[in-house]
């Protein structure tokens, strides 16, 4: 047996996973807030963005110009410029002088990619459009100026209930005190995930993909042919499942990504069943449970004081 790292795997599984609902929800990867009409910042190095030439493909979801600033602020790189790399493994690695941060108008598309460093495996690679801004940092002082003028024009990112259910779910660890990475992560191939191209290669996906008789697929099918059988869902007992059913249904447009993972999911699924599915819209009105209603809100309103708690 070869031996591993303490938690190597791990890491790199549950960021895997993380991503998936991030860009599944279109989040931030820094405050978990959606990205509404703001535009998406990537960090890069030196001169990273120009050897990229048309595509720009990065490893990490996008965040706000805010977060990507204050991101800068506590980055080793830019904090400290003259700082020495002195311990053991950076020493001879030569240090970033610039780092830039690029802002783009949205996401064209994520996908999964072949990993540079494991074989065989994949990781998600989000590919950004339309470069718009960008802001060359050298120092502290620069990342802090630039900071507190975005800061003086922050508009505040409001949410709606489902909204706020999944940000909430995705902030907080499970109740068995786990990450939520990868219990949303399952919860986001029910609602489109599942077609988004080359996840079943993607590290720690394995759950989802090997789930006996192809579960996560199906489910994901049925829900695009009828989303109204969402609604059944929007009670489940696994609070991820319930909150992407709510979310996804009160909708009135998805996310472009996931947008593009359906569309290319009903391909997909016409292709194996010989037939058409339906158009898929995102919110469709059935009758509710009022009890179970109530009983969501309850449960919510205890996540947001046990949050409010923990601060
Ligand atoms: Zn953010």
């Amino acid at each position: 047996m070869i031996p591993q790292g303490p938690g190597e795997e791990d890491y790199g599984a549950l960021s895997e996973q993380r991503k998936l609902v991030l860009a599944t929800y279109d989040l931030c990867a820094v405050c978990a807030l959606p990205f509404r009409d703001e535009l998406r910042w990537q960090v890069t190095f030196d001169d990273q963005l120009q050897q990229m030439g048309e595509t720009f493909a990065f490893n990490e979801a996008p965040v706000h110009e805010v977060c990507a600033l204050y991101a800068a602020q506590v980055c080793p790189f830019v904090s400290s410029p003259h700082a020495r790399l002195g311990d053991a493994q950076r020493k001879g690695q030569r240090r970033a002088e610039t780092l830039t941060l690029a802002g783009f108008t949205h996401t064209a598309t994520v996908f999964g990619h072949d990993s540079e460093l494991q074989v065989g495996e994949s990781i998600l690679m989000f590919e950004m459009a339309d470069l718009r801004r960008i802001h060359r940092l050298t120092g502290a002082d620069d990342a802090r100026s630039a900071y507190e003028a975005v800061l003086r024009d922050e508009a505040r990112i409001e949410l709606d209930d489902a909204e706020r259910r999944v940000v909430d779910l995705l902030c907080a660890p499970t109740p068995k005190g786990e990450d939520s990475g990868p219990v949303m992560a399952g919860a986001a191939w029910f609602i489109g995930a599942v077609f988004c191209p080359q996840i079943r290669r993607v590290q720690a996906m394995k759950k989802f993909a090997d789930a006996e008789g192809d579960l996560y697929f199906q489910l994901a099918a049925n829900f695009l042919d009828n989303p109204e059988m969402m609604a059944e869902w929007e009670d489940s007992n696994d609070a991820s499942t319930a909150a992407a059913m709510s979310w996804f249904r009160t909708r009135q447009s998805v996310p472009a990504v996931l947008q593009q993972w359906r569309a290319d999911g009903a391909r997909r699924v016409r292709d194996v069943r010989g037939r058409r599915p339906r158009a898929v819209g995102a919110a469709v009105v059935v009758p509710r449970d009022e009890a179970a209603i109530r009983r969501r809100r309850d449960a919510e309103a205890a996540l947001r004081k046990a949050r409010r708690r923990k601060r």
